[in-house]
């Protein structure tokens, strides 16, 4: 009896505490929240939330869409995705298709933690909370760890040392993938990668895509639009909000991800600019899709004391943008909807007109020649890493793990400056038309490959066949000093041939959803394209013929699809 009364008040104290918890806390916890943000969620504190949402929620569905590479010593660890919606769908095809999708995709840069931790809310408060009712208006896909080794590990790269978001070319990184297997089965209207950035004044950071071969009205409505409204809810909660910039060396790529040495950038003058035009990272790799692709970057002193605040700021910001989006569900789904089937009619037919810019440079507005913005003013005094927790033997890595962090700096002074070096604009350097396909010889089968990883539809020739095509003879070339960038200069000269395609050669049509990228990646001038990867050896000499051909006639093709074997 004593027992029971006991056990009664014990049950009413925990129905008065759950009551005094916000709805959706109460609905279950993040792995975060339920350890009071003194640790990092890990793959399988994922897979145990996930589970219990996927059990509780009607609206949510989880696969296993990937898995990191198998490697001694690094077990294969699962990738998830949750799909959330309101008529409880799983695949692409149950999808109620008059509402927009949006993609959320967290950790590719493992050592960013509060992106899995905000994309952990986020989708509980979609499933369970407070943010349910958008799902009349929105389907949402969240992977919330898409690199859980470098979550393991805090660190930047993947199981097989790779930095994934600037592998979305070549497609090398299992978590890059299955982000491309899950992007083209769903083919959302709207993605967002995210990344965690250096402290910053501005707390939450979106970027919006800017490759020039991405239709302008996408950037266009992104930028005025939709991060107009995001920066609006954000300031209601004094959370300072910029569009993404990114600092850079004048006159060098730093961005296309090659390992360039500290004299490669010493004695450069500094620029201030949107985030990049390649196509390698996150964004612009789906953005070419003709997609309202996003970066959020959240300002972060990666440590713990903050990990709970530098949370809050990812949440809030990838949640004012799916209400944006859900604001606009139908502008969106319309304005991606018609992009979308333009390009495909554009590049069913061969047009001199009908181009794809392969080269691009940053420009300064004339209407606007410098940019003010704030930011910390620097610190007196040098920071510290932080106070080791426990002694390490020499030589032992410290992990940020090991670090007590310093306490945060009282209230640092904000400082007013103008960028000189201002440089908001994209401007084409170097356009051809498209074809209507590449042919690719058999020999290049690693090529296909990589084609196929990005979910371009490839056809195999299957008797020998002379067709018309256009052919590229190279002139002179500087090959690049790094992997990863293109050609210092390569001209080529074209020519009209008939040339024998063999049977076991492939095909490739631009008359698909990746119509921009596949000259992007298959011509030999382009700047993003495959010939910067020293894996394919496509770098030519002087006199040589390119390794693909263009073809811009319709010719009776004997082929027929190639590994067609997705579900
Ligand atoms: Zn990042």
């Amino acid at each position: 009896m004593i027992r029971r009364t006991f056990i009664a008040a014990v049950l009413g104290v925990l129905s008065v505490l759950a009551i005094g918890l916000p709805a959706a806390a109460q609905a279950l916890p993040t792995p975060a929240e339920e350890k009071g943000y003194l640790r990092y969620s890990q793959n399988e504190d994922v897979a145990r939330f996930l589970s219990e949402l996927d059990a509780r929620c009607r609206e949510v569905n989880v696969r296993i869409v990937g898995r990191t590479k198998d490697m001694p010593g690094f077990p294969a660890k699962d990738i998830f995705l949750a799909v959330v919606s309101e008529n409880g769908a799983l695949r692409a095809r149950d999808l109620d298709r008059a509402k927009p999708t949006i993609l959320l995709t967290a950790a590719q840069h493992g050592n960013e933690q509060s992106a899995k931790e905000a994309a952990l809310r986020l989708l509980r408060d979609f499933a369970a909370g407070e943010l349910k009712p958008l799902l009349k208006r929105l389907n949402v896909l969240v992977m919330p760890q898409t690199n859980p080794y470098g979550n393991q590990f805090d660190v930047r790269v993947n199981e097989i040392d790779l930095d994934m978001n600037r592998d979305h070319v070549k497609v090398e990184a299992e978590g890059v993938a299955t982000i491309h297997r899950v992007f083209r089965e769903f083919m959302p209207e709207v993605t967002i990668d995210v990344h965690e950035k250096g402290d910053d004044y501005y707390r939450v950071n979106i970027g919006c895509v800017s490759n020039a071969d991405i239709h302008p009205s996408l950037q266009d409505f992104s930028r005025r639009i939709l991060l107009g409204e995001v920066e609006a809810a954000l300031n209601k909660r004094k959370i300072p909000f910029h569009e993404y910039l990114v600092s850079e060396e004048m006159g060098i790529n730093t961005s296309a991800g090659a390992a360039l040495r500290p004299e490669d950038l010493a004695g450069r003058e500094q620029m201030k600019r949107y985030s990049t035009t390649d196509l390698n990272d996150g964004r612009n790799s789906l953005g070419i899709f003709e997609t309202l692709s996003f970066i959020q970057e959240g300002a972060s002193r990666h440590d713990f004391p903050t990990l709970r605040e530098r949370t809050d700021y990812q949440y809030w910001g990838l949640r004012a943008l799916c209400e944006a989006a859900a604001g606009h569900a139908a502008e969106v789904l319309a304005m991606v909807k018609g992009l979308r089937q333009d390009l495909m009619t554009k590049a069913g037919v061969y047009a001199e007109s009908n181009v794809v810019h392969l080269r691009m440079a940053y420009a300064r507005d004339p209407k606007n020649p410098t940019l003010t913005i704030k930011q910390f003013e620097a610190e007196a005094q040098p920071r510290t890493l932080g106070t080791l927790k426990a002694d390490k033997k020499a030589g032992d890595a410290v992990r940020s793990a090991d670090l007590i962090a310093p306490p945060p700096a009282k209230s640092p002074k904000i400082a007013t400056i103008e960028v000189k070096n201002w440089f908001p604009n994209v401007e084409p350097r170097l356009s051809v038309a498209r074809p209507l396909g590449y042919v690719i010889p058999a020999r290049h089968a690693d090529v296909v490959e990589n084609l196929l990883r990005l979910g371009v539809t490839v056809m195999m020739f299957t008797r020998d066949r002379v067709l018309e095509v256009e052919a590229y003879t190279v002139g002179e070339i500087v090959p690049a000093r790094y992997d990863y960038l293109a050609p210092e200069r390569i001209e080529v000269a074209k020519a009209a041939l008939r040339l024998p395609a063999r049977r076991g050669d492939y095909y490739v049509s631009c008359a698909q959803p990746a119509a921009n990228l596949i000259p992007c990646l298959l011509e030999p001038q382009s700047e993003f394209g495959l010939i910067r990867y020293g894996t394919y050896k496509l770098v030519p000499a002087a006199g040589d013929v390119w390794a693909f051909y263009r073809l811009t006639k319709v010719q009776d093709l004997p082929v027929m699809p190639y590994k067609d074997w997705r579900e």
